[in-house]
């Protein structure tokens, strides 16, 4: 569909995706290869732009990680965090009513039960996932740096690592492989390792991608499949239209039967046009391009105590993540990324203060739960959400989409959608 034309589309099979990260490509492209006639409308002038939650993310692929968000301990640990400035999680203090809410609602689902409730689900979508992106990469992996060797998760201290070998044993217990690693063990597959190792835990179902090339080759696939990818169409209004909705954007209206709502921690001011409150906040985070040491194999390292990522990426190693809830200030703090480079020069000796190859900060659109919005609006059912995907959004991109081709049809979700309703935070 060309820029600045109305479309006339009323069919249910005609679906508008709000938003070109890796959620909203990924639902373009089940959508469109399901043979829906999809519109995909991203912001800025290109899909999984630096301005996203995705540009230059950890890239890991994690079907290991089924440990929501909000999981008991967290609160404890963040608050000993937040009277540590060189810590990697920050809350700013700023007069908020949606942060306060959003904070209640937050210490309710750190229960033990709500979390055991959650790791189940989250895995199903993992497994779904993992598979998926497997299918995406079959021959063409290489043009998103695809590796699906693992990940090793490496803790410098005795606690840090008794603390997750907890949560690897309810990993264990729901089908995840997890492979001990002693301290010789990991420093042979990390030759340049300098820091401390209390031991280690490799995951061999886990994997890694450049986010960028995956999102930008992934709306390409979404192209072929017949999907219509429009940028620089912001979205400003989400309208009823006869049969329908009307996205009234930037770049002129566009009706369509159906709307998905995929603009990550943008999306509540368009579900608010909608009458909706979602409960997301933007949580930034930061990553940093260094070179990458020769000696650094192709196999993510996660420095478990600090929670800083190291994933190597072609000639560039990317050190990542510290999570802010900051609301939308998206000033970058000197000290955040400090920590994340003091993690670098310690675990491998990368200079703290050596070049930088490219600095980034993005935000991730975080629920109180720790687990995704997928489903329809109850008394709004031409339009589904695929939202709030936390530090999973490139994880899950794939099982995302094929949920919302699913529900989008009519045909029933192969994974029931229930925890992720909306409705939860009613
Ligand atoms: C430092 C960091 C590290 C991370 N590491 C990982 C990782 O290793 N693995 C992982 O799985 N996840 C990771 N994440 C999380 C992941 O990046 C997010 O979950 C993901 O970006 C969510 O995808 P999304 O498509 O929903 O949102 P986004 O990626 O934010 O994309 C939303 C898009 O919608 C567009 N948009 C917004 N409003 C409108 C509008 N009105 N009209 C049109 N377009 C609009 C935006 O411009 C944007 O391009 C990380 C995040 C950060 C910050």
């Amino acid at each position: 569909m060309a820029a600045q034309e109305v479309s006339t589309l009323n069919d249910p099979g005609d679906i508008i995706v709000v938003g070109g990260g890796p959620v909203g490509a990924c639902c373009a492209l089940e959508l469109a290869r399901a043979g829906a006639a999809v519109t995909l409308l991203e912001r800025e002038l290109e899909i999984c732009p630096p301005a996203s939650g995705a540009y230059a993310n950890c890239g890991l692929l994690v079907p290991s990680d089924a440990t929501p968000l909000a999981a008991p301990g967290v609160l404890g640990q963040g608050l000993r965090w937040m009277l540590d400035a060189s810590s990697p999680f920050y809350i700013a203090p700023r007069p908020s009513p949606a942060l306060a809410r959003w904070l209640l609602a937050f210490r309710a689902a750190c229960s033990a039960e709500r979390a055991a409730a959650a790791a189940p689900v989250l895995r199903g979508l993992h497994v779904l996932s993992a598979r998926l992106h497997d299918e995406y990469a079959d021959g063409r992996g290489d043009e998103w740096r695809f590796h699906h060797t693992g990940e090793l998760q490496l803790y410098e201290t005795p606690a840090g690592l008794a603390a997750a070998g907890e949560e690897v044993e309810q990993s264990r217990a729901m089908g995840v492989r997890v492979d001990d690693v002693t301290e010789a063990e990991a420093r042979r597959l990390f030759p340049g390792l300098r820091c401390d190792v209390a031991g280690a835990y490799y995951f061999p179902e886990d994997g890694h991608l450049d986010p960028m090339l995956f999102t930008r080759a992934v709306a390409r696939m979404a192209g072929e499949a017949g999907a219509a990818v429009v940028t620089g169409a912001e979205v400003l209004a989400l309208e009823p239209a006869p049969d329908g909705v009307s996205a009234v954007t930037t770049r002129g209206s566009f009706a369509a039967g159906q709307v998905v709502l995929a603009a990550g921690a943008w999306s509540p001011f368009l579900a608010r046009d909608l009458g909706l409150r979602l409960p997301i906040e933007p949580a930034k985070g930061y990553s940093v391009d260094v070179d990458r040491p020769p000696d650094f194999p192709e196999l993510p390292l996660y420095l478990g105590d600090a929670h800083v990522v190291l994933t190597p990426l072609g000639d560039s190693l990317r050190l990542g993540s510290t999570m802010e809830l900051s609301g939308w200030d998206m000033r970058v703090r000197p000290k955040r990324v400090a920590y994340l480079r003091a993690g670098g020069e310690r675990a491998i000796g990368v200079p703290a203060d050596g070049p930088v190859r490219q600095l980034w900060r993005g935000p991730r659109p975080v629920t109180p739960d720790g687990l995704p919005v997928i489903g329809r609006v109850p008394g709004r059912d031409r339009v589904i959400l695929a939202t709030g995907h936390c530090m999973l959004g490139l994880s899950l991109g794939p099982a995302t989409g094929r949920l919302v081709a699913q529900v989008a049809s009519g045909a029933r979700p192969e994974i029931d959608l229930a925890p992720l309703a909306v409705q939860r935070f009613a």
